[in-house]
C-alpha cells in the first residue's frame, strides 16, 4: 500500500543507512527499486511528484494498461507478491491480426511461446503499482529534485548534494538541503531531472509523429486475447485487463486535433469488418472523456551512471509501446540495481553502478532495437502498402517479430553478475 509520508522523516530514516539513497520517481522502475532495497533493510527516500497516492497511479497521464512480460517474474518474487500480481492481473494467450479493413487475418499463441519463461499477463497500470507497493510503501508526494550540486569530478566518491523541492504544486514550493550517497533518477520518459546529470541528453531517440489515446472498454469474454489492427494511417490495439479492456486508438499527430471522437468515427468509416471487439473498443474511445493523447517517441541517454548518480527505467531508455517491453525492462533493471546496491559500501559504488550499466544497458537496449524495428513497419510504411505490411504479417512469425527480446527471456539477467563480492 502506497502511504504519503514527509521528506524530512524519509530523510531522519535514511541517516542511519551505509548508503543513503534518494529515488526520484514512484512509477514502476521506482517503487521497485525502494521496494527491493527496503527488503534489504536500507530506507530509500523515495520521493515523487504528483499530487497524491491516487493521482500518481491513476491520472490521465497514469491509467493505462500494461502486458507484463516474464522478465517481471523473479521481481514480483523477489518482492513476495507474485500472488496478489496474479490476483489483480488477467493471463493473455492469443494475439490476433487484423488487416486494415479490420478482417481477423491470424491469430498466434503469444502466451503459449512465452509460457516456457513464465507469465505473460496484463494489468492496469494503477494495479501493478499497488502490487509493488506491497503492505506498505511511503511515498512523499508533491516532492521533485530541484538541483545536484555540481563540481564534483566524476570518480569522486563525496555524496551528492541535492536540493529537494517539496509543495512543488503549491505557489511557494519549499526547498530542502540534502546529501546522498546515490540518486536514482525514475522519473519516466519524459524525465525532467536527467537534465541534471552527465548523460542525460539524448543519444538518437526516435520520433515516429504519431500518437493515441487510451480509453477503457468493459471485459468480454475472450479475457486471454489481444487484438491489434494495423490500418492505412491508425493503429487500434485492444488489451485485456482484469475486468476491463484498455484500447489504444492511434494515428499520425497531424490528427491530434481531430480529437478521439472524431478520428474513431474515421477509422470505424474505414473497416468492411468490425468484430464485437473492435467495435466496442472503437465506441470506448468515442466515449472517452477527454482522453490523453500519448506522444509515441522513445529517449536512449548517452550514460546511465556515473560516481553517485544513475538513470533507472523509462529515464535512461524510454520505449515506443510497439513490442509491449518497457514496463518489464524497467523492473528487471530496478532488481539489477538492487543487486548491485545489497552489499555495497559508499567507497565500491562508482564500481557497483559500472558493473550495472555494462550488464544491464545492452540488455535494455537490445529489446529497445526490437520496439523501434516494429515501428518500423507500424509507422513508416506509405499508406499505400499498408495491404502489403496485412501479407509480410501473414509470413512473419511472431518469434520472428519478436526475436531479439525472445532472447533476453532465454537468457535471463542474473544479478550475480553485479553484486560485489563481500570482502
Ligand atoms: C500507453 C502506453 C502503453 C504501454 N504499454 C506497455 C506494455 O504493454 N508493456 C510494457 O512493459 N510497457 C508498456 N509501456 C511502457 C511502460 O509504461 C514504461 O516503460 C514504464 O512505465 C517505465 O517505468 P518508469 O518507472 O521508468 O516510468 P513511469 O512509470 O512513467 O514513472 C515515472 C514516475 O515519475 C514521476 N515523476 C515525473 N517527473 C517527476 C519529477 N520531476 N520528480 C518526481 N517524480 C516525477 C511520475 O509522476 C511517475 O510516477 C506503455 C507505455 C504507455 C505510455
Amino acid at each position: 500500500m502506497i502511504t504519503g509520508t514527509s521528506f524530512a522523516r524519509q530523510y531522519e530514516a535514511a541517516g542511519t543507512d551505509d548508503l543513503r539513497i534518494l529515488v526520484v520517481g514512484a512509477g514502476i522502475a521506482g517503487v521497485t527499486l525502494a521496494q527491493l532495497l527496503r527488503r534489504q533493510g536500507k530506507h530509500p527516500v523515495l520521493i515523487e511528484r504528483s499530487r497524491d497516492a491516487e493521482t500518481m497511479a491513476d491520472d490521465e497521464h497514469a491509467g493505462y494498461m500494461l502486458a507484463l512480460m516474464p522478465m517481471v517474474d523473479p521481481v514480483l518474487d523477489g518482492l513476495e507478491v507474485r500472488e496478489d500480481y496474479r490476483d489483480r492481473s488477467v493471463a493473455i494467450d492469443r494475439y490476433t491480426f487484423h488487416a486494415h479493413t479490420g478482417k481477423t487475418i491470424r491469430q498466434d499463441r503469444l502466451g503459449g511461446l512465452l509460457a516456457q519463461y513464465g507469465d505473460y499477463r496484463g494489468i492496469a497500470r494503477g494495479e501493478l503499482i499497488t502490487v509493488l507497493a506491497g503492505t506498505s510503501c511511503p511515498v512523499s508526494f508533491d516532492s521533485s529534485l530541484d538541483a545536484i550540486a555540481d563540481g564534483e569530478p566524476a570518480s569522486d566518491t563525496v555524496p551528492a548534494r541535492v536540493q529537494v523541492a517539496t509543495g512543488v504544486h503549491g505557489d511557494a514550493p519549499e526547498m530542502h538541503e540534502a546529501e546522498f550517497d546515490l540518486v536514482v533518477i525514475a522519473d519516466g520518459l519524459n524525465s525532467h531531472t536527467r537534465a541534471l546529470v552527465p548523460g542525460g541528453e539524448s543519444e538518437g531517440s526516435v520520433d515516429t509523429a504519431w500518437g493515441g489515446w487510451v480509453a477503457w472498454a468493459p471485459a468480454d469474454d475472450d479475457t486471454d486475447q489481444v487484438d491489434e489492427l494495423w490500418g492505412e494511417g491508425f493503429f487500434l490495439g485492444a488489451y485485456p485487463v482484469k475486468d476491463g479492456i484498455g484500447v489504444f486508438l492511434g494515428g499520425p499527430d497531424s490528427r491530434e486535433p481531430l480529437g478521439a471522437r472524431r478520428f474513431a468515427a474515421e477509422v470505424r468509416s474505414k473497416l468492411t469488418t468490425l468484430t464485437p471487439r473492435i467495435d466496442t473498443a472503437l465506441t470506448a474511445v468515442a466515449e472517452a472523456d477527454d482522453p490523453y493523447f500519448w506522444a509515441l517517441r522513445d529517449f536512449r541517454s548517452s550514460q546511465w551512471t556515473t560516481a553517485n548518480t544513475v538513470l533507472l527505467g523509462d529515464a535512461a531508455a524510454g520505449f515506443l509501446p510497439t513490442a509491449g517491453i518497457g514496463a518489464g525492462m524497467s523492473m528487471e533493471s530496478a532488481r539489477m540495481l538492487a543487486a548491485s546496491l545489497e552489499t555495497t559500501s559508499s567507497a565500491q559504488l562508482p564500481d557497483a553502478l559500472s558493473r550495472f550499466e555494462a550488464v544491464q544497458r545492452p540488455r535494455v537496449e537490445q529489446a529497445q532495437t526490437n520496439s523501434r524495428q516494429l515501428a518500423g513497419l507500424m509507422f513508416y510504411l506509405p499508406r499505400a502498402l499498408a495491404g502489403l505490411r496485412g501479407m509480410l504479417f501473414r509470413l512473419v512469425s511472431l518469434r520472428t517479430a519478436l526475436g531479439p527480446i525472445i532472447d533476453l527471456l532465454k537468457h535471463p539477467a542474473g544479478p550475480d553478475e553485479v553484486r560485489i563480492p563481500e570482502a
